[in-house]
């Protein structure tokens, strides 16, 4: 089942069910499926810019990536089953990949970060296939070569760690030039499969307190967090104050 919040669509499917349903998208041809993890920061954002929720429209599947979004569904009355984030959505899907053969490309992170991040899944899973890695940081004109490159490895899933909203931007724009059946933008989870950041422990993610974990591992995230408290408020303000 599909919901809107704050006018963004959002299925409301548990990580089983998104799993299925991505296997479902690479068992039919052609078509390029495009994957977002929604997590408050961007759902904020698309308030107030055309481009992004049109983005998250377009969408073939939209996660609840967080707390925040799990919570304000069940405000809006509309609960959606459990959070289902980039990393976390990732990690199930790449023993699922050594399994049927799916080849799976990672673009993005700094130099070196996404070899390593590849290395460590193959240790894991040793029939994992890698169609191949690029870092995040080329430049606008080299855009066109790593399209290409990513074309010539025909990947079945492309993981895109530029960072949110760019790696939706990114795929956005590209998706139908490279022909991958499956891309999804996975935030800052290359650098923590190569070992470079340490997740929140599972204790605090339990107890829904993964943005404080976050926020004492990367204090220089507080500006970014200050969106959380002006998401909470307009959830309250739509679906509890009905202002
Ligand atoms: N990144 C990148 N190219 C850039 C900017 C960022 O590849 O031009 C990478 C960065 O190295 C990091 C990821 O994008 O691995 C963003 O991580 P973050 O935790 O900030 O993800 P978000 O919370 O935005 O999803």
């Amino acid at each position: 089942m599909r919901i809107k919040l704050l006018g963004a669509p959002v299925d409301a499917l548990n990580m089983k069910e998104t799993v299925n349903q991505i296997e479902g998208f690479l068992q039919r041809d052609g078509k390029s499926h495009f994957i977002i993890t929604l997590n408050p920061e961007y759902l904020y954002r698309a308030q107030y810019n055309e481009e992004l929720m049109k983005l998250v429209h377009e969408a073939d599947l939209v996660t609840p990536d967080g707390t925040g979004i799990v919570w304000a569904a069940k405000m809006a009355g509309m609960p959606v089953p459990e959070r289902v984030t980039g990393i976390d959505l990732m990690l199930s899907l790449i023993p699922k990949a050594a399994k049927a053969g799916w080849r799976v490309f990672l673009l993005g992170a700094a130099p070196g970060v996404a070899e390593e991040a590849a290395a460590n899944l193959k240790k894991q899973y040793p029939s994992l296939i890698i169609a191949g890695t690029h870092d995040g940081y080329f430049k606008p004109h080299e855009e066109d070569s790593v399209v290409k490159e990513i074309a010539a490895a025909k990947p079945q899933l492309l993981f895109v760690a530029l960072g949110m909203p760019r790696q939706e931007q990114w795929i956005h724009k590209h998706k139908n030039k490279m022909g991958v059946p499956v891309v999804m933008g996975v935030g800052g989870s290359f650098d923590v499969i190569a070992g470079k950041v340490e997740r929140v422990a599972p204790w605090l993610q339990k107890m829904n307190l993964e943005w404080l974990g976050r926020l004492m591992k990367e204090p220089q995230r507080w500006k970014r967090q200050l969106v959380l408290p002006k998401f909470a408020w307009l959830v309250i303000m739509k679906y509890k104050l009905k202002i």
